[in-house]
């Protein structure tokens, strides 16, 4: 069996870290982001590590950028059996201030953008009779100030993830969910600055209020990742696991 795997935005952040722990795991990697060159650097860690990756640019939400670029990994690396749904993006409003368009843009990279990555990379997965879908959800998903569009997606995501799971179970595929707590990347450093905190003060506060008593870090998840991806997690599926350091966020 081909040992490939898809991280969606992978470019940085925890898909930065997943697509390099999967290559350490022994995956091929195909790193998608919205612009293959901002892909370089995850590809040229895992190269260096003496892993095999790819950079690929599409926008998950399109459907047409999709099946080319899940054609073209099948093609260039081998067929995917491994898709991690990471690529994300937040627009942040209390409701009353939420646009129309910050509503749309999160589902439509959420939502539907792995919806379309699923879609296209399931075939691949039936033929093998073997996959793993891993889908990033969020402690947002329980509901967050300021986060109606995103904590309505993240909760559609796992969703999601248990209709896959009854649905392709039988094909050797399984599909589950992590929700992680504060994790320090770009996407929650834009929190910071939009709400006028400095970065390290944010960090520390809430680090403050974790049980583990520390922020969370890209590898976190990327270890949880590697923990659904592999085959002895073959009877596990449907579920989410929220990684934040206690039992909330
Ligand atoms: P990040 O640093 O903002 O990285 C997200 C990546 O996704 C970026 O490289 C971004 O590209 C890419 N992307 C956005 N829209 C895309 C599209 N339409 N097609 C392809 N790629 C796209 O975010 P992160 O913090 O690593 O988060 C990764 C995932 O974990 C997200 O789903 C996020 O919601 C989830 N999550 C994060 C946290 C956290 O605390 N950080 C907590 C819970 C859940 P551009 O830079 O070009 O926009």
């Amino acid at each position: 069996m081909s040992k490939v795997a898809i991280v969606t935005g992978a470019a940085r952040g925890i898909g930065a870290a997943t697509a390099q722990r999967l290559a350490q795991d022994g995956f091929a990697v195909a790193v998608l982001d919205l612009k293959a060159d901002d892909c370089a650097d995850t590809v040229s860690a895992i190269e260096s590590a003496g892993g095999k990756a790819l950079a690929v640019g599409a926008d998950v939400s399109d459907a047409e950028q999709v099946q080319a670029a899940v054609d073209r990994i099948a093609a260039e690396l081998g067929p995917p059996v491994v898709l991690v749904n990471n690529a994300g993006v937040t627009r942040d409003n209390l409701l009353f201030k939420m646009s129309d368009a910050d509503w749309d843009v999160v589902m439509n990279v959420h939502l539907r953008g792995s919806f379309l990555m699923t879609r296209a990379a399931q075939k691949h997965m039936i033929e093998a009779k073997w996959g793993r879908i891993v889908n990033l959800s969020s402690t947002s998903a329980l509901g967050n100030r300021g986060q109606a569009n995103y904590a309505t997606a993240k909760a559609g995501l796992q969703g999601f993830t248990k209709t896959l799971a009854i649905e392709l179970g039988k094909f050797g595929v399984t599909a589950n969910s992590i929700a992680p707590g504060f994790i320090q990347t770009e996407m929650t450093k834009a929190t910071a600055e939009r709400i006028g905190e400095e970065w390290e003060s944010y960090v520390a506060k809430r680090a403050a209020a974790i049980p583990v008593a520390r922020a969370g870090i890209p590898e976190d998840i990327a270890h949880t990742v590697s923990f659904f991806v592999s085959e002895g997690a073959g009877f596990i599926s449907g579920q989410v696991v929220y990684v934040a350091g206690g039992p909330r966020n």
